[in-house]
């Protein structure tokens, strides 16, 4: 039996498109034919969160996702994935609010660095994910890998290009070219991958514009979700509870 995969998205809605196809087309390649996810999702309004986030007030933020993360449980959801790296800050706060698994983006993340032998990795994302703890501490303590950040002008840079280009929809060779710079920085300082810990990223750069290896964490994030929903199918189909 197929599970349903319960996703807390819009944050911003320009990578939860890409979540859905994503695992759609998972989905889609591992069963043929019509195949296609059985996928609940509550798309919040990002400014209300962004909103939040500039005010430091991370509790409102944990207790209306955790909110919608309980009604996804309600409406019958298997798993929760939230479906941005900045918002794992308050994951275990906000997965609180139910009893059905988190898939956490920095375990699946970070597993797929470890198998891949990964040591010494450059995290592009948001200031939030690069500066905090709670990112590169998860990856140390779970996984021993160190990632390594941009300088605090690239940092900068980073962090304006997610907010006012891509999650607005706005792709800009420019940008491009400014995301390759800092990885020919991390590369000559001894990164040996770099992930994408922002789940727009990869509507902007991805592995032909580098030849380290690249660690989309929205692709990560889905393939873990489409894993853990299809665990258990025998491919019969399911009536709706
Ligand atoms: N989607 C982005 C991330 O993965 C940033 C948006 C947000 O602040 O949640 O971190």
């Amino acid at each position: 039996m197929r599970k349903t995969i319960g996703l807390i998205g819009g944050m911003s809605w320009e990578s939860t498109a890409v979540y859905y196809r994503e695992i759609n087309e998972l989905v889609r390649k591992r069963f043929g034919g019509l195949a296609s996810a059985d996928i609940l999702m509550h798309s919040v309004d990002f400014s209300q969160v962004v909103a939040w986030q500039k005010a430091g007030q991370w509790d409102r933020a944990s207790a209306y996702l955790g909110k919608v993360g309980r009604n996804l449980q309600e409406g019958g959801a298997d798993c929760v994935l939230i479906c941005t790296n900045t918002m794992h800050m308050i994951a275990s706060e906000v997965s609180a609010h139910f009893d059905i698994p988190l898939i956490h983006i920095v375990d699946v993340t970070g597993a797929a660095l470890k198998s891949a032998g990964m040591k010494r990795p450059l995290l592009l994302a948001t200031r939030y994910t690069m500066e905090q703890g709670f990112y590169r501490d998860r990856l140390a303590t779970a996984f021993g890998i160190s990632a390594m950040v941009p300088d605090a002008a690239d940092r900068q840079a980073v962090h304006d290009i997610i907010f006012d280009e891509l999650c607005c929809g706005i792709i800009d060779d420019g940008s491009r070219a400014a995301y390759c710079r800092a990885i020919e920085k991390a590369r000559d300082a001894g990164c040996d991958c770099v992930i994408l810990g922002c789940t727009e990223i990869g509507l902007l750069i991805g592995p032909g514009d580098t030849d380290l290896p690249v660690f989309d964490s929205t692709r990560l994030h889905a393939v873990a979700a489409v894993d853990f929903a299809c665990a258990e199918d025998q491919g019969l189909l399911r009536e709706p509870a």
